[in-house]
């Protein structure tokens, strides 16, 4: 299912957690990436952990929901009111865990104490429970928050695939830029291909900077990037091989066009 169909719908299933329901309806997309991939390695173990592991676990719980705060300050963060929902109802779910958790430490401390290997826990259980009552508090209206951003309208279009992406650039760009649509292969199927194999139609922008520089952008290895004509070394049969380019922050074929162009004209003025 494309990202637009994913906007226009909404998770249809276990609506108690749009982020699982958002995760089913992207499979094959593969909206857990690398770096989450191999957390997920970690957080899906059973058996029981040594202290050291789950105080790292801890941390990097931590770290990856402060990391999340900080980048939700970007303009370009998310492109739809499902993706908050999404994400709202990820940070809800992670307050709830914490609360169990939290819970759970006044359940741990007291064990230690039973062990006889510290005393005096009181005060700091009834802190620990405390916090665990008061962030239990912050999620009561998690459910209708939720549906809420659901049920708001995306009233944009996303592009479906790296060709739609390229051509509504060039879009935005308009009179300024020169879009070369010529598919190296136009059968459909080998197309579809090439874009889950993260290349791209074979489509390119041509543009001039403000310096009369000549570039071209396209889709590479799975990046968008910007090439420098000048930096084209004449391959000897007519062609052209790059050794360098300038790849954009957003990997994604079917990003945002205006989120791709913000970042054309952080790289290049034209
Ligand atoms: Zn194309």
């Amino acid at each position: 299912m494309s990202k637009q169909e994913l906007d226009n719908t909404g998770p249809t299933t276990n609506t108690a957690q749009p982020w699982r329901a958002y995760e089913q309806v992207m499979e094959g997309e593969s909206v857990v990436t690398d770096l989450a991939s191999e957390l997920r390695r970690h957080t899906g173990v059973q058996e029981p952990r040594d202290p050291d592991q789950l105080v790292s676990l801890a941390i990097v719980g931590a770290e990856t929901t402060e990391a999340l705060a900080r980048q939700l300050e970007a303009e370009w963060t998310l492109y739809t009111p499902q993706q908050v929902g999404v994400v709202a109802s990820a940070l809800c779910a992670q307050i709830d865990a914490a609360s169990t958790g939290l819970e759970r430490l006044r359940d741990v401390l007291a064990v230690i104490e039973q062990r006889g290997e510290t005393t005096g826990t009181g005060a700091a259980r009834e802190l620990l429970l405390a916090a665990a009552d008061g962030t239990r508090a912050a999620k009561v209206n998690d459910r209708q928050l939720i549906e809420t951003l659901n049920a708001l309208p995306y009233l944009g279009v996303l592009p479906t695939n790296a060709h739609e992406t390229i051509a509504a650039v060039a879009d935005l760009l308009g009179h300024a830029v020169t879009l070369n649509a010529t598919h190296h292969i136009e059968d459909p199927e080998r197309l579809a291909d090439r874009f889950d194999e993260g290349l791209g139609c074979g489509c390119q922008i041509k543009l001039t900077d403000v310096y009369g520089e000549a570039w071209s952008f396209h889709r590479g290895d799975s990046v968008w990037a910007l090439y420098r004509e000048s930096d084209g070394k004449p391959t000897g049969d007519g062609g052209v091989v790059f050794t360098n380019w300038t790849e954009l922050e957003t990997p994604d074929a079917t990003a945002h066009p205006a989120h791709l162009v913000a970042q054309i004209r952080q790289n290049i003025a034209f």
